[in-house]
């Protein structure tokens, strides 16, 4: 073939690859594009995971009639002029490369309005040709339809995930904005539903709520940096945000959020700056979750590294991974309860304090001496699970917890924790020994899932037989369940494939290693008795001496914990025998 230019739309779809990657990219541009029009209020609404449509409404500054076309030009921006501009950035965008990518993969239509007494324009472009203009009225700012992503890109379309998946990136993505932009009102509609809605009242803290829940909002820890120690570049840098408390964390990292004025970035480094300041207070192989702002002067961040923007470098980089950590850390410290209960001064309050403080007890060696300080030294080391003393059964409590007691005092057990990690250690047991005991159902069992779940199971039917989930599909959006592991024999089976269907569509797609972990993790959390369950003295005792067997009892495959101690000390202290 003769070196030829290959022709615009080709070129156009080509580069657009670059921008737009899936329905959240477009979601990502079109967001982007409102916060820096200076809107408030920002309405995102989706119709099957944005596959059909992706509609963003704004209340910013609108596009001029005369400009609109050219807004959807390659290389069209108003945020940018010269080279020097490069230097300072301001805006999220500043490539005018997002419309036009969009418009060369899409069909789009934009109703757009500077307010100002004028009417308004809308165009219809589709596959990067201007099918239809005309007035139109609209209130102040733009509205932007997309619609049938990819129908002229069937490649890229081959490549989109499940809708669960697709519909995750976008949640996340909008939650994601609507923390680092709290001043402003976030919506998502999903399919005629509103699934999100930030209130706009400018404190993070009520963003956190919607996004994780009272729960856990209530518990992370605010973040704030302050200048002792700093150096001059430190000093020209914030750190705000949250961050969750030790003994709040997650199986992944995907909940460390970070924002570089203004922006999300995905950053190795900084990452592992935010994990370093927990060193040894989070269990092995957990995560922290955590939302933070840095600001910085725009000329120490290169932000035009990558087209979709998320990568940026920092011109003082050991000084910004310094900044975090040492803001991180700082919080840590303040918040470290003092180990008489009674006497804390913990910003969480005596009860938070305590149920920590007795969770790291539970580190403690029996004998004395704490693996676990709070000091201000970190220690290193990772915290070693240990095994558990003979515990002595006691009863039930509120058909949730068990107590227990054992030589340094008295044991909380959550019944529902302790038999997850009870048969989670069994199934991965017989697992790793090729030993799975199944239970063959009596009839095959027909289970209907979602549209489009029972495609995604097909990519994991070998690990599950290899767990002992016998299934196969059966037509359509049925599955056959023929067998499933023994220790499992209770389960609700639909509800298990469909946990175990959420818990791989969490983060990216899980290592090979992973998997049979990841699927016994779901299907135990499934199968394990749950809170509000009568157990006979003779199952309590069953439990704890299944607990006692297990390499990890401390602790559910989830990485809570399983158990409290109220130790003999802080018992005594409290009673004032001491
Ligand atoms: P960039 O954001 O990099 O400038 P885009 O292709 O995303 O490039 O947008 C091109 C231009 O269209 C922007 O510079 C802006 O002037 C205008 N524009 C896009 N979306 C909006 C919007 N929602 N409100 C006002 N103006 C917009
Ligand atoms: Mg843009």
């Amino acid at each position: 073939m003769p070196i030829h230019i290959l022709p615009d739309d080709v070129a156009a779809k080509i580069a657009a690859g670059e921008v737009i990657e899936r329905p959240a990219s477009v979601v990502k541009e079109l967001i982007e594009n409102a916060i820096d029009a200076g809107a408030t209020t920002i309405h995102v609404e989706i119709k099957q995971a944005g596959r059909r449509l992706i509609r963003v409404s704004d209340n910013g500054c609108g596009i001029p009639a005369g400009e609109v076309e050219t807004a959807f030009a390659r290389h069209a921006t108003s945020k940018l002029q010269t080279v020097q501009d490069l230097e300072c950035i301001r805006t999220l965008g500043f490539r005018g490369e997002a419309l036009a990518s969009i418009a060369a993969v899409s069909q789009v239509t934009m109703t757009t309005c500077t307010g100002d007494g004028q009417v308004g324009a809308r165009l219809r472009i589709e596959g990067t040709r201007v099918v239809r203009r005309e007035p139109r009225a609209h209130p102040r700012g733009s509205t932007i339809g997309v619609e049938n992503l990819f129908y002229n890109v069937p490649a890229r379309l081959k490549f989109l995930k499940t809708d669960v998946t697709e519909r995750k990136h976008i949640n996340t993505l909008i939650a994601r904005y609507a923390m680092a932009y709290p001043h402003l009102q976030f919506s998502l509609e999903n399919d005629d539903r509103l699934t999100f809605r930030s209130p706009g009242s400018g404190e993070l803290l009520d963003v956190l709520i919607e996004v994780y829940g009272l729960d856990i909002a209530g518990a992370m820890l605010a973040v704030e940096s302050g200048e002792r120690g700093a150096s001059q570049e430190e000093r020209q840098m914030q750190v705000w945000g949250y961050v969750s408390p030790p003994d709040v964390h997650r199986g992944t990292r995907e909940q460390i959020t970070l924002f570089v004025n203004g922006r999300w970035v995905q950053d190795r480094g900084l990452t592992f700056a935010v994990e370093q300041a927990y060193h040894t207070l989070l269990p092995v192989g957990r995560h922290p979750l955590a939302v933070l702002q840095l600001s910085m002067p725009p000329q120490e961040v290169d932000v035009n590294v990558h087209p979709a923007k998320s990568e940026v470098h920092f011109q003082h980089r050991n000084a910004v991974f310094r900044a975090v950590q040492r803001a991180v850390r700082s919080v840590l410290l303040g918040q470290a309860p003092i180990p008489s209960v009674g006497g804390a001064t913990s910003g969480r309050g005596v009860a938070g304090a305590a149920a920590t403080q007795a969770a790291m007890d539970l580190h403690a060696p029996a004998g004395g001496g704490s693996a676990l300080r709070w000091s201000g030294e970190f220690e290193t080391g990772d915290v070693e699970p240990t095994k558990l003393p003979p515990l002595r059964a006691i009863g039930q409590l509120g058909q949730i917890y068990i107590i227990a007691e054992g030589p340094e005092g008295m044991y909380l057990i959550d019944q529902h924790a302790a038999h997850e990690r009870v048969m989670y250690e069994k199934l991965l047991a017989q697992h790793a020994a090729s030993d799975i005991q199944v239970q063959t159902l009596l009839a095959p069992l027909p289970v209907e899932l979602a549209p489009g779940q029972a495609a995604e199971l097909g990519n994991w039917l070998e690990p599950l037989r290899a767990l002992g989930f016998e299934v196969e599909p059966f037509g359509g959006s049925t599955v056959l369940v023929r067998a499933v592991p023994a220790v499992l024999s209770r389960i609700d089976v639909r509800q298990t494939l469909v946990d175990v269907l959420d818990e791989l569509a969490v983060g990216d797609e899980p290592l090979a290693d992973q998997v049979h972990r990841r699927i016994a993790a779901a299907a135990c959390k499934q199968g394990a008795v749950k809170a509000g369950q009568t157990l006979s003295m003779d199952e309590i005792k069953g439990l704890i001496a299944q607990l006692e067997q297990t390499t990890s009892p401390r602790t559910c495959p989830h990485g809570r914990p399983t158990m409290i101690l109220l130790s003999r000390g802080w018992m005594e202290h409290e009673f004032g025998r001491r």
